[in-house]
């Protein structure tokens, strides 16, 4: 896909979308939600040297921030990882954003852009990359026009930057000698691209497949991205929230962001929260908080409903029951359930709702996005897909089948694909036995 230019039609939408309040801002109900940062004040004070790289890693260390895209890998430890390579490196920003059930990244990025692009330039500057590329999902042109707005007015401060604050960029000054710059002379390459739509693009090789203009295919491992990603290069690839919180984090210090968490977790989450409650929509509350209190936070159930099960993340992570409703919604937390909390999309079922539909869906979904590469999760997801259609469910055959997908499945998708459908048999069996 090519460089984005902006439609008319995209800037009228978002403005509609604004209009009706969609995008508005949401109550937040955990008390002490940390204000939105100013505009790109912790990259400055990098770029002034009041900051040095070692001290972001030293405060991402200490927050404990972790991957948000789902992964849940420590935030520090990858930006390390990829400044240990070799250059020249690149960076992603993934806006793929298609987990059923998951739109906190649009929603972050509908109401504030600016935290997430200032977190991209805070990790170009201490990883030393020289390319940024952001990968906007096909679904979202509003974000896309709107984040091709956002960039023209960074080009604008980029060029003021650099003159305010040359050694940062490598230009020479005699001041100064020998001291490693911080970006670029002329700034990183910022390249805004359009995906096309493909569930498994999210995927993180998968999108560097499509960035690099093939079909979006998630590659084998090793190598991790850390190590080659776009062209070859070591990539740094991170979710939206991940560096929206960058600046926060920095600002208030790592340890005080710790702090929000609550059960023994650290820091804040986004959840996007569907299904029967009052008010679906995006909520922001301090990690480890349960199922109820994001339902909560939602309005509660919707009138007449009574809370039934719960998908906590998304169409991969498993379908629990009401009874473990006062689990934390965290990473880690829900493994010995067999469940996983991925990119924190909540999807509530009432008792108006049938655990095996809701796998079932799932099931079908799958099915339509595997991308066909690998055999277990191609004929796996369609073979699934008959079985759970009977009126009762074949267990033999289906622990057979789900074996192989997940151990001979090349990536996420058809390794997780039988979560929901375990969970059914686990938690809602008398939905599919005699
Ligand atoms: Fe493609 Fe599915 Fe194999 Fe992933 S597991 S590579 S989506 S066929």
């Amino acid at each position: 896909a090519g460089q984005r230019q902006v439609a008319p039609a995209d800037a009228s939408m978002l403005a509609a979308i604004v209009a009706s309040g969609e995008t508005g801002p949401r109550p937040l109900p955990a008390s002490g939600a940390p204000a939105q940062p100013h505009d790109y004040a912790q990259l400055e004070r990098l770029l002034r040297g009041e900051l040095r790289p070692v001290d972001v890693l030293r405060e991402l260390e200490a927050s404990g921030l972790r991957g948000l895209g789902g992964a849940g890998f420590p935030a520090w430890r990858k930006w390390a990882t990829v400044a240990g390579q070799p250059g020249p490196r690149d960076g992603v920003v993934n806006v793929d954003e298609g987990e059923v059930g998951t739109f906190k990244d649009w929603h972050t990025l509908a109401h504030a852009p600016r935290p997430a692009l200032e977190g991209m330039l805070i990790a170009a500057a201490v990883v030393g990359l020289e390319r940024l590329w952001i990968y906007v999902r096909d679904e979202y042109p509003d974000v896309r026009a709107l984040l091709h707005e956002e960039l023209q007015a960074l080009q604008a401060r980029l060029q003021a930057w650099r003159q305010r604050y040359p050694v940062a960029f490598g230009v020479p000054h005699p001041d100064t000698p020998g001291q490693r710059p911080l970006l670029p002379a002329a700034g990183p390459e910022i390249l805004l691209r359009r995906g096309a739509g493909a569930y498994v693009c999210g995927e993180e090789s998968a999108l560097i497949e499509s960035l690099e203009g093939r079909r979006g295919l998630p590659r084998l491992r090793p190598p991790i991205t850390a190590v080659r990603g776009v062209f070859g290069r070591p990539t740094l690839a991170h979710n939206v929230e991940t560096l929206w919180w960058v600046p926060t984090v920095l600002r208030d210090g790592g340890a005080a962001w710790a702090a929000a968490g609550v059960r023994g977790r650290v820091g804040w989450r986004r959840y996007s929260v569907s299904g029967r409650v009052r008010r679906p929509g995006c909520y922001l509350l301090p990690a480890g908080s349960t199922a109820r209190e994001v339902i909560d936070a939602a309005g509660g159930m919707a009138e007449g409903h009574r809370l039934y099960a719960f998908l906590p993340g998304g169409a991969s992570g498993g379908i629990l029951p009401a009874a473990l409703a006062d689990l934390p919604l965290d990473f880690d937390t829900l493994a010995d359930h067999g469940a996983f909390v991925g990119s924190m999309a909540l999807i509530v079922l009432s008792e108006a709702d049938r655990a095996r539909d809701a796998a079932l869906a799932m099931m079908r979904f799958f099915a339509h996005e595997s991308c066909g590469q690998c055999t277990p999760c191609r004929a796996g997801t369609t073979q699934a897909l008959a079985l759970l259609q009977a009126p009762v469910w074949d267990q033999t055959r289906w622990a057979a089948l789900s074996q192989v997908m997940r151990d001979a499945s090349i990536c996420g998708l058809g390794q997780a694909a039988p979560n929901p459908v375990d969970s059914v048999l686990r938690y809602f069996a008398h939905e599919v036995t005699p």
